[in-house]
């Protein structure tokens, strides 16, 4: 067979059914971020790869790369399948949430292994407390805004992104990347003491320490990060803030 087969390890972001019987696949891998394949039979009674090629599931991967986009995949295993994140509807829309960003937000980058442990951990996370904090608005806000970070996107939330006046932070503007003072506080919006905590704790913390925060940080934190990957990586995520604490 002409074209090239190679190794992997990836997470399946998103599988789409295609024709009778195959499955397109939206991969996050290891060696080679985002990357789309087909799954050729996946879908008869006896296919070999079984029910792993599913949303969340950690594979090891025999990849075929012929003339077009899509690899073809030739072998899967399962390194993590994530069993009890799928038993609750409140992780499973947090690790879909968490895999349309990662889709939408490397788009096209290349690798980046950082991005690929933090999803692997967040997955980890998420099936070791399904229906705990990291599954309720806090904890994709922390995981968005830890994404934007590996991805190159992180605010500004120690200095004043558009001047050096040493005031308190009064605002937080997504078009300058970062908090604002209140004397340049145009375009931006009201940033409370305890959002911009939260930012600061939640992207300084492991996942797994969520720092303490009300709604109102949250929301506030998670329109900042929204606001700074419109701007700057001009990529519209939903907006997972609102959802309430677990
Ligand atoms: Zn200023």
């Amino acid at each position: 067979m002409a074209g090239k087969t190679y190794k992997t390890e990836g997470i399946v972001l998103r599988s789409i059914r295609y024709g009778e019987a195959d499955r397109i696949l939206h991969l996050y891998t290891r060696e080679r971020g985002r990357i789309g394949a087909i799954a050729k039979g996946v879908r008869k009674p006896k296919s070999r790869f079984g029910g792993r090629l599913e949303p969340f599931f950690r594979l090891s991967l025999v990849l075929h790369r012929g003339r077009g986009d899509l690899s073809t995949v030739s072998a899967a295993e399962t390194i993590e399948g994530y069993p009890e994140l799928r038993s609750s509807g409140r992780a499973i829309a947090a690790a879909s949430d968490a895999c349309g960003a990662v889709l939408r937000l490397l788009e096209g980058t290349g690798p980046n292994e950082a991005a690929y442990n933090l999803l692997c951990r967040y997955l980890g996370l998420l099936d070791a407390d399904p229906d705990g904090p990291l599954a309720s608005g806090p904890g994709m806000v922390a995981f968005r805004l830890k994404l934007a970070l590996a991805a190159g996107f992180g605010p500004e939330l120690a200095a004043f992104a558009t001047c050096g006046s040493s005031e308190e932070v009064a605002g937080f503007s997504g078009a300058a990347g970062g908090v604002v003072c209140a004397g340049c506080g145009a375009g931006s919006f009201a940033l409370s003491p305890e959002g911009h905590a939260f930012m600061v704790e939640a992207i300084g913390n492991p996942l797994a320490e969520l720092p303490e925060a009300d709604e109102m940080a949250v929301r506030q934190a998670g329109r900042a990060i929204g606001e700074t990957l419109e701007h700057h990586a001009h990529v519209r995520l939903p907006r997972p803030e609102a959802r309430k604490a677990a």
